[in-house]
């Protein structure tokens, strides 16, 4: 049998020593998700002395394959207090801005790692959340209570905290299109022409296509040590997405792994590829089809009307989910993290936890609103075109 490890409740206003003598108030907070809103939430957390448990439902290997675009470099050392690994180089010949997903977040990890106050949890699922006047719990599959002054959810965009903060509108709804994603590496292709600095992008009638180098292994920037991803945006293969699972009814449920997608989708997207892509992008695509290295992702979107009900809240694609169109969704995640972590620390001065979310929510709801919304005026557009 497995051990039950809990999480004690830590009263609120219990005061600890704090170096320089200065007296410090202590809080608890569980995190549901350890990807990129929870780990940069954890760490602006216990930054201000919060003890964070996260429990998160993977194992502790990142999931590889995306950019980000738009990340704002400053915000992000300020969080996690390190530079950019490849400072020297960056911004030569990669976009600045642009960093791979895996980069940012091993740079996140290892901040969390760092940090004697986090504790992470991997391979625990929550499945509900509860609260009561003194505290906050989540609950996992496996029967085990992490109670804490306040529960953060940022579980993404199927997050089941959301159920409890938002009941009346609880799902991200799928947008009418799925982006193909592909990584591959400069010096594995021979492309006709060299790939540009910045990211590409392309319009046709049957898609639209992003390209983007990015810093090769151990950060080389150089032409021809980079990565090369791609993110192909289709509305044609909706049927596919619900065939399979990925999308039920107005809900998106996961990607499509390289074993869900038929043969015949890969030899129809290379054909596609051929006549749609100039080089060099085309020819990136079509060793991802080769290498059936490529994933299909359905676009979730959600328009938050809260973002918090008593001491739970909300961070990240648990609160808000826009299209990657916007190049947005981390860049407001950092800001979470750091409103949260603003807000949490009123309540260890004395404000009430839920007053104090409040404070978060009310500083947040409208620009992500805002954010979600902009980029729905692009979904509905792109999936009506290509309908
Ligand atoms: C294809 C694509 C391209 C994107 N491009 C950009 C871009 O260019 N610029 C940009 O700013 N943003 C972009 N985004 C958005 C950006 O990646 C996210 O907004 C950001 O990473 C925050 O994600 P998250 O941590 O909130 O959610 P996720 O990455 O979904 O993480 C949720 C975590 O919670 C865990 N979890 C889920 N349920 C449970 C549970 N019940 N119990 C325990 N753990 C659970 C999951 O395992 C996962 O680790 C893109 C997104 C996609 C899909």
């Amino acid at each position: 049998m497995r051990r039950t490890s809990r999480m004690t409740t830590t009263p609120i206003r219990a005061t600890t020593p704090a170096a320089g003598g200065e007296s410090k108030n202590q809080g608890t907070a569980v995190i549901v998700g350890a990807s990129l809103a929870g780990l940069m939430t954890g760490v602006a957390l216990a930054r201000i002395g919060v003890r964070v448990t996260m429990l998160e439902r993977s194992r502790a290997l990142p999931r590889s394959g995306a950019a980000l675009g738009g990340v704002d470099e400053q915000m992000l050392q300020r969080i996690t207090g390190t530079a950019h690994p490849d400072n020297a180089t960056a911004g030569r010949s990669v976009a600045a801005g642009v960093q791979s997903w895996m980069a940012v977040h091993a740079r996140l990890r290892a901040a969390v790692d760092a940090d004697p106050r986090i504790e992470i949890r991997p391979r625990t699922t929550v499945r509900a959340v509860g609260q009561d006047a003194d505290a906050a719990w989540g609950i996992t599959t496996d029967r085990q209570t992490f109670r804490a002054d306040v529960v953060i959810g940022a579980d993404g965009h199927r997050s089941v905290v959301r159920a409890s903060v938002a009941p009346g509108k609880p799902d991200a709804t799928f947008a009418g299109y799925l982006i193909w994603l592909g990584l591959t590496g400069e010096p594995a292709l021979r492309p006709t022409r060299r790939f540009p600095r910045d990211v590409d992008i392309l319009d046709s009638d049957d898609g639209i296509l992003l390209g983007y180098p990015l810093p090769g292994p151990g950060g080389l920037t150089a032409p021809g040590s980079r990565q090369i991803g791609w993110a192909w945006y289709d509305a044609g293969h909706n049927d596919l997405l619900r065939e399979k699972g990925s999308v039920v009814g107005n809900v998106v449920r996961r990607s499509l792994a390289p074993d869900d997608i038929p043969e015949a989708t890969f030899h129809e997207l290379a054909d596609k590829a051929r006549a749609l892509w100039p080089a060099p992008w085309r020819d990136a695509i079509l060793d991802c089809i080769d290498r059936r290295a490529v994933l299909g992702t359905p676009i979730a979107e959600y328009v938050p009307d809260r973002l918090v009900n008593g001491r739970l809240a909300l961070v990240g694609d648990a609160a808000h989910v826009p299209t990657p169109m916007t190049g947005s969704g981390f860049g407001a995640s950092l800001h979470d993290a750091e409103s949260i972590a603003t807000a949490v620390g009123k309540a260890m001065d004395a404000t009430p936890m839920a007053q104090a979310l409040r404070g978060y929510e009310k500083e947040r709801l409208r620009s992500v609103r805002r954010m979600v919304q902009a980029g729905q005026q692009f979904s509905r557009s792109f999936a009506r075109a290509a309908a």
